[in-house]
């Protein structure tokens, strides 16, 4: 066989990416196994029926053929108007890309900022597909560690030095954070602002959890002054309305840059199907009830974890204030997180995901997705607090 390019050759980068304990939980269930999965961001509820509905009427009404490349323009309004209202910056039709999904839409955005062999900055810790989807694009990232005594918040320092030793084109964020459940305040999105317009960034934000709010505000950087036109901000119905496979994101970014994007589509993707981008003006005109809806059940489980967790004091936790995960700190128990996840799967089927997997920055920490029901959440969360009372050295 001729040789594969060096471009999907690296997309990996290679070495263990902390993955394993997720895929021997599935290897266990596959076997038939019982295992509580806390792994993944998948909500453990389906896409609504009344949306399902919404989808079909679409696709027995015809819209079944190739839909409008850049989405369609009732779809691209509603996303327009959900933005305006959100952050108050007049958003328009022209301003909207539809993507198949927030994944397609953070690989066009880097693919749109990024000439080959320019530097990405991302924030480690960081959602697990962000240095491949970098590669994927052509650029080389780069991780911008934080600490976890700041809340994993990057400080303006560190971002500037990274952008001048690298000489850095973009910068991806993400708040409410995936995996560690941070809001980012103002203050820390200012610092983002003002070094991306001191070394000339483009800021690409990834917004996906923006409806999962337990504190503060969600801001969006785009509508800090002067930031309107270097950012990208990556949107889906995926978390907000329980869509995940209906593959349904977007970009809103200046007009000039959504021209360019809808040629990327044009050559890859050639759109969404119109039946989906129909129910999802559907979903959108909903409003917040369904948002609420499709929230409620993490903000439920994440007091009582805040519950839980309360009650001792070995377990560790970064505040949860957004999204549909809780990063625990396990270092009390002297293991990394690979080895307790490990660990915590073997002796109780329990499956979460180690800090390690989304990089060095949570390492010794684990990352619990609130995706199952609230009692097995309860139970599952008391047993690795009591299984990690078992491993800290004694005294
Ligand atoms: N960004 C973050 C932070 C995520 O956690 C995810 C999915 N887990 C995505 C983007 C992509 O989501 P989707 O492609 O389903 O919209």
């Amino acid at each position: 066989m001729p040789h594969l390019s060096s471009r999907i050759t690296s997309i990996n980068g290679g070495g263990s990416d902390g993955w394993d304990v997720f895929y021997r939980a599935r290897a266990m269930v596959a076997a038939g196994e019982p295992v509580i999965e806390l792994t993944i961001g998948e909500h453990d509820i389906g896409t609504d029926p009344a949306i399902l509905d919404a989808m079909h009427r679409a696709a027995r009404a015809g819209h079944t053929g190739y839909a409008s490349v850049p989405g369609t323009p009732a779809l691209r309004d509603s996303v327009a108007a959900r933005i305006t209202q959100h952050t108050g910056i007049p958003t328009g039709r022209d301003n909207v890309l539809i993507t198949p999904g927030g994944q397609a839409a953070l690989f066009a955005a880097h693919v749109a900022c990024c000439d080959p062999g320019d530097r990405a900055l991302f924030i480690d810790p960081y959602y697990a597909t962000y240095p491949g989807t970098i590669r994927a694009a052509g650029a080389v990232p780069h991780a911008i560690p934080t600490r976890a005594a700041d809340n994993f918040l990057p400080d303006r320092e560190t971002l500037s030095n990274a952008a001048i030793a690298h000489n850095a084109t973009s910068l991806l964020v993400n708040s409410p954070n995936n995996p560690t459940g941070t809001v980012y305040p103002r203050d820390a999105l200012e610092g983002i602002a003002q070094a991306a317009q001191d070394h000339d960034l483009w800021v690409i934000s990834d917004e996906v959890y923006d409806t999962q709010i337990w504190e503060g505000t969600h801001i969006s950087p785009r509508a800090l002054p002067g930031m309107e036109a270097r950012t990208l901000v990556v949107g889906s119905m995926s978390k907000s309305h329980a869509m995940t496979g209906s593959r349904l994101g977007w970009i809103v970014a200046p007009e000039p840059v959504i021209e360019k994007l809808t040629d990327l589509a044009t050559n890859t993707t050639y759109g969404v199907p119109g039946y989906i981008q129909d129910a999802a003006v559907f979903a959108l005109a909903q409003g917040d009830p369904l948002e609420d809806a499709i929230m409620a059940p993490f903000r439920r489980r994440r007091e009582l974890a805040l519950g839980i967790l309360g009650g001792q004091n070995l377990v560790g936790h970064i505040p949860c204030q957004g999204a549909m995960y809780l990063m625990l700190d396990i270092r009390g128990t002297g293991l990394s997180g690979e080895a307790f996840a490990n660990a915590l799967l073997d002796r109780h089927r329990i499956a979460v995901m180690p800090g390690e997997s989304f990089g060095t920055s949570a390492a010794g920490h684990i990352r619990v997705a609130m995706t199952v029901a609230d009692d097995a959440f309860a139970s599952a969360l008391g047993t690795i607090c009591a299984f990690a009372r078992t491993l800290a050295p004694a005294g």
